[in-house]
């Protein structure tokens, strides 16, 4: 029966490719093969539904070619008996690369034996080798590099938060990456909080609840050793995910298992987040990556430029960096565009060439934030009108954001203090004047307050 199954596999490895197929099918295992039935067994409620819903027809497809006749495919979760023929699956060419999970020496899990994590696709070229290290990023490089190095030894969880294209995604495979090289037998959990969520209603939604929710809390809970979930604020607003989460993360905190969470913002600010989650995301280390600087984007840019093979001057990498200023993904885009205009018109990549190139890249961002723009910013942040923060209440819900947005339009717009005064409601420049000092004074202290300003100034451009 073997040798079929092995034949049926075969075929089913040439029409599904790549993770997909180890996912799958490295798990299945024959059972029993009657004369109008195969009988397969896998040792999770959640993979057999999954494999049933999306691949029953390609295995009995397959079956039938091999055996020349129709028969039925039945599928059964069956740990016991998977786990009595562990060789009876090879892998198939073109799949070698299947990642056996070892069997946990110590009471590492306590899980029956299983075949690989899904082999999530990490990006080969996210690693920390490939990351560029400045003062936007360091604390959080840093905290990576010591989670990888010693997995639930320092700092868990570990939540990275930052704006989009600003790498929190590429520490993350930068991790993962780490810990194989280094210990190939931990077992690594890779998932977005989407997708996560998206297994969880998959779950829910088919069948047999309890055996389904077992299955699926297995999954997580069970076969990790490292559990990397990417874009947690998306699970802002969702309950019944935020619960199956927490237990999930208290699962694997309790047995010493590291947690690695990024998200858009601090845990204060993810808006529906469960009081008992976002404490949670608290315990270990907080880190954030913010926009780079100019000199760390030229070093991106020369890097990137070094590994498309394009030649850059320097000055013309200085060029691109000032004018691509808020995140890393748009600097690629700017690079990209260049590399396309020079390679186009067979010109070298001058400063000529850049200048036409992303001529109108920025538009009006070139110049930084107004002052309307910053206190439209920041009444929409705390969800207040703007003509609160240019009225004259002085109750604490309008006094502080009011203050934050005096002190970013004098850090951001460079104006004076009685143009400020003027901004909000024609206020005495002495009143500019005290607000700002204060937010820099309580700046120095109040790491909320920090990452509020942060949050803030992420979203206004330049
Ligand atoms: P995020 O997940 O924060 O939205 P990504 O990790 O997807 O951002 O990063 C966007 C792109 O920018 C990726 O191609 C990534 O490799 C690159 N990138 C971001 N920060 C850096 C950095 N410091 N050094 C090198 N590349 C970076
Ligand atoms: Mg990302």
């Amino acid at each position: 029966m073997n040798e079929i199954w092995e034949s049926v596999r075969t075929l089913i490895g040439q029409q599904i490719k790549g993770d997909n197929f180890e996912r799958f099918f490295g798990p299945l295992r024959p059972l029993e093969l009657e004369p109008h039935r195969l009988r397969l067994g896998v040792h999770n409620e959640f993979l057999r539904q999954w494999i049933a819903d999306h691949y029953l027809d390609v295995i009995r497809e397959c079956t039938a070619q091999v055996l020349c006749r129709e028969v039925e495919v039945v599928l059964e979760t069956c740990a016991a008996q998977i786990d009595a023929t562990p060789s009876a699956v090879q892998p198939v060419p073109g799949h070698e690369k299947r990642v056996e999970v070892p069997l946990p020496s110590s009471p590492r899990v306590e899980a029956e034996p299983l075949p690989a994590l899904p082999n999530f696709p990490l990006n080969p070229s996210y690693t920390f080798e490939t990351f560029v290290v400045g003062p936007s990023n360091q604390l959080a490089f840093a905290a990576c590099e010591s989670v990888a190095a010693n997995p639930a030894q320092s700092y868990n969880p570990l939540y990275i938060y930052g704006g989009t294209g600003l790498g929190k995604t590429h520490l993350l495979h930068a991790i993962a990456h780490s810990i194989r090289k280094r210990d190939p037998d931990l077992r690594i959990t890779y998932v977005s909080a989407e997708e996560f969520t998206n297994q969880l209603v998959t779950s829910l939604r088919n069948g047999a609840p309890n055996n389904q929710m077992h299955s699926f809390r297995d999954f997580y809970r069970m076969r990790s050793d490292v559990l990397l979930v990417d874009d947690v604020h998306v699970l802002g607003g969702k309950e019944r995910t935020q619960e199956e989460f927490f237990h999930t993360f208290n699962a694997l905190h309790q047995a010493r298992k590291q947690v690695i969470l990024t998200s858009d913002c601090a845990p204060e600010e993810i808006s529906g987040l469960t009081e008992r989650l976002r404490s949670r995301f608290n315990w270990g280390l907080s880190a954030d990556v913010s926009a780079p600087d100019l000199e760390t984007r030229v070093a991106i840019i020369e890097r990137m430029a070094a590994r498309e093979g394009l030649d850059l001057p320097h000055d013309v990498a200085f060029l691109i960096a000032g004018r691509a200023r808020t995140n890393v993904r748009e600097l690629e885009g700017a690079l990209v565009r260049v590399a396309a205009h020079a390679h186009l018109r067979n010109r070298p990549i001058t400063r000529e060439l850049v200048a036409d190139a992303l001529a109108r890249m920025n538009g009006d961002t070139e110049r930084g934030p107004s002052m309307d723009l910053i206190v439209q910013t920041v009444a929409s942040h705390f969800d207040l009108k703007v003509e609160d923060l240019r009225g004259q209440r002085r109750h604490q819900v309008v006094a502080q954001p009011r203050s934050i947005a005096m002190y970013l339009c004098r850090k951001h717009v460079q104006a004076s203090y009685p143009a400020i005064g003027q901004q909000f409601g024609g206020k005495d420049h002495s009143t500019v004047i005290h607000a700002c000092r204060k937010i820099e004074a309580n700046l120095g202290t109040d790491p909320a307050l920090q990452s509020l300003i942060r949050t803030i100034e992420r979203k206004l451009p330049g």
